[in-house]
């Protein structure tokens, strides 16, 4: 019974990203026509698949109909979006650039008003031995909930919940092989994939590799389900950009939990990542644009039907939902906990911090601080303990001849940016 409740849940998953929400990546152009096709096809698969499994008393423990219809619609979904693309015509823009409100509203003049983080001082108890105090921890929150909720905003959180929801049936389902896949999977997605590829290489050319391993190391960080190369790069050359003024993607100075998960839900809120200009150098790349136009195959259907044909339903919960999970609380730690509690080595006029925590479980991530400081720096970690696993991965790769032209702060740039201003300062850090 709970298997079937667990295959109908994995169906409803899969089917819904590739219905509704992820042809939105796929097609946001589709008529609604195509659309409502797409998602009855996929209802009565769905429906089908319990039929069958209920006339089968073999086969209805298995959620096996439920993968092969996933795959099934997924197949027709790229069809229909290819028919919605050819009846529309020309292209639309993907939306009207208009501000929100509050984007254009000062900070100071929120509807909820100044707060302080929970636990702020506390925190930078835990995350700072010496336990310096380099802001206040005063946040001013966006509306989270009763503000205008786009499409694309409830199908993101409809995905996530869902996500979720499998995350917790995982530890029901626990094997070693089943967590041995999950880590991997983690280590393969998160530091190979995301730190390694879309944050240090593509976002911020911190070292160059042939083509073809550049395009390897990118297609690890698609299967980690924080959208395609073009999007992920944008959206983190707009932090850059602006980081934690009022134009910033994701600050926490716009609250905590907004600038964990929340400015994802928010398209309004995060009305800049329409402009995607920034990041030319990728979409002019016919791979980068194929990831784009298919991303739903790579990052929902091939690593979920692979891994059922693998191990069964433990490896999809530990493999795909656990590690997607853990995964993205990670890389969003990154934003808010690394821009919140830590420490300061560089005066970089913002509140990113050196966190510990975040370094060790980011793969290096967490020294955010000497990030925001060097951005093209593809070494984060710049003391011997700050514990860096992708700048070590990064010169591994440079031994065996696949990373060359790697980026490391400049001596100007560290004299500059010190807060000690003698040269003994900057020199002591090198
Ligand atoms: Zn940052
Ligand atoms: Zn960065």
């Amino acid at each position: 019974m709970v298997q079937r409740m667990l295959g109908a849940l994995l169906a409803v998953a899969v089917l819904l990203c590739i219905s509704k929400s992820s042809l939105d990546f796929v097609a946001p152009q589709l008529t609604h026509q195509a659309r409502n096709v797409g998602l009855w096809s996929s209802a009565s698969t769905l429906v089908q698949g319990f039929q069958t499994s209920a006339d089968s008393s073999a086969g209805a423990s298995q959620p096996s109909w439920a993968v092969a219809a996933a795959f099934l619609t997924a197949l027709a979904a790229r069809k229909l979006s290819k028919v919605g693309r050819a009846a529309e015509g020309k292209k639309k823009p993907l939306r009207d650039l208009v501000p929100p409100p509050e984007a254009d509203a000062v900070r100071e003049e929120r509807l909820k008003g100044s707060k302080r983080v929970k636990g702020g001082a506390k925190g930078q108890r835990f995350f700072s031995v010496r336990n310096r105090k380099f802001w206040d921890f005063t946040v001013w929150p966006r509306t989270y909930f009763r503000r205008v909720w786009e499409k694309k905003d409830f199908s993101y959180a409809l995905l996530f919940g869902l996500i979720h929801i499998g995350a917790c049936f995982a530890p029901f389902y626990f094997n070693w092989s089943a967590f041995a896949v999950g880590f991997f999977g983690y280590v393969l997605t998160g530091m190979f994939g995301i730190t390694l590829s879309y944050h240090r290489q593509l976002a911020h050319l911190s070292f160059k590799s042939p083509k073809i391993v550049e395009y390897i190391l990118a297609y690890c960080g698609a299967l980690a389900m924080q959208s395609h190369p073009i999007n992920w790069v944008s959206s983190h050359r707009h932090h850059h950009g602006a980081t934690d003024s009022p134009n910033d993607v994701h600050s926490p100075k716009d609250g905590f939990w907004w600038a964990h998960a929340g400015w994802l839900l928010d398209q309004k809120g995060t009305w800049m990542r329409v402009d995607r200009s920034n990041a030319e150098d990728l979409s002019k790349q016919w791979y980068y644009r194929f990831l784009q136009k298919t991303y739903p195959i790579h990052a929902i259907v091939l690593p979920i039907v692979g891994l059922y044909l693998w191990g069964g339903l433990p490896f999809v919960l530990w493999g795909f939902f656990a590690r997607v999970v853990f995964t993205w609380h990670v890389t969003w730690a990154v934003n808010s906990v690394s821009h919140v509690w830590g420490f300061q080595d560089w005066n970089t006029g913002d509140i990113s911090m050196n966190n510990w925590l975040v370094g060790i479980l980011a793969f290096g991530e967490g020294w955010h601080n000497n990030h925001h400081a060097f951005e093209n720096s593809c070494r984060h970690g710049l003391k011997w303990w700050q514990i860096d696993m992708t700048w070590y991965t990064i010169k591994v790769l440079e031994f065996f001849g696949l990373a060359r032209d790697l980026k490391y702060p400049t001596d100007a740039k560290m004299r500059k940016l010190s807060w000690d201003t003698s040269d003994s300062g900057a020199a002591a850090i090198a």
